[in-house]
């Protein structure tokens, strides 16, 4: 049995004043839900959604991780550093550090390594740009961007979550229909199943992609579809909740 998990990515988003109304929120209606709640909150926020969440069964975690220890990596945040906080997730190779920061599947994936290593669950991102979708390959992209990971990790696999994103559906409205999306999870899952059986059963693959609360309830009744990465409407309490109440 897989506890659906409903995480958060804000993103560059908040303040410190404005995150006290949606920690506070998220907290009050976390209780009784049939799924796990966590937030992936900008750095500089984790002591603040530490002491807002401690006790209250939400988890928390940051959007990325340095591949290194320690040292000469100037603005870079460790997995130590993370742990510090007490954090429990962190997002690896999201499309945005994809694109903009240049992160290739092997970054992806020692990132990965590292987030285990330090005790965090990384919650490996992959998906498919519209053009790549348009030319049959989202196969063929997910299993490449899967590939390094799996290897990397070995039997640590069971320990990972893995979020489908296709980045097309990322911000712009547009979301995969429940088929479309269902049929990524099941090659994500038979690929992992390809390295481990009884871990690829264990592991939760998340839907990310404009995932609200009209469209959560239909895209999480899918076999492998076992939770959300939810942006926009993580920033509101209530959409949040909306969203986990659908699980
Ligand atoms: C994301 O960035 O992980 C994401 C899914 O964003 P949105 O829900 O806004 O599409």
């Amino acid at each position: 049995m897989r506890t659906p998990l409903i995480a958060g990515n804000w993103k560059m988003n908040g303040s410190l004043a404005s995150n006290v109304a949606l920690l506070d929120g998220i907290r009050a209606g976390a209780a009784g839900l049939n799924a796990e709640l966590a937030v992936c909150v900008p750095a500089p926020y984790l002591a603040q959604a530490q002491s807002a969440l401690a006790g209250s069964g939400v988890n928390w975690g940051a959007q990325d991780l340095s591949v290194h220890d320690s040292g000469a990596y100037t603005g870079e945040v460790s997995a130590a550093m993370l742990g510090d906080f007490a954090c429990r997730y962190v997002i690896v190779g999201h499309s945005e550090r994809r694109s903009y920061h240049g992160e290739t599947d092997d970054l992806v994936a020692q990132k990965a390594v590292r987030a285990l290593a330090g005790g965090l669950v990384p919650v490996v991102c992959v998906g498919e740009t519209l053009q790549e979708r348009e030319q049959g390959a989202t196969d063929a992209v997910v299993t490449r961007q899967l590939k390094p990971v799996l290897a990397a990790v070995g039997a640590d696999l069971a320990k990972i979550v893995v979020a489908y994103e296709p980045v097309w559906a990322i911000g712009t409205g547009k979301t995969a229909t429940p088929a479309m999306a269902q049929q990524v999870h099941e090659l994500i899952r038979a690929t992992l199943a390809q390295a481990d059986a009884s871990a690829a059963a264990k592991v939760r693959i998340l839907y990310g992609g404009s995932m609200k609360p009209d469209n959560a309830g239909e895209l999480l009744a899918q076999a492998d579809i076992d939770g959300g990465l939810i942006g926009g409407a993580s920033l509101k309490a209530a959409d949040f909740l909306a969203i986990a109440k659908a699980a």
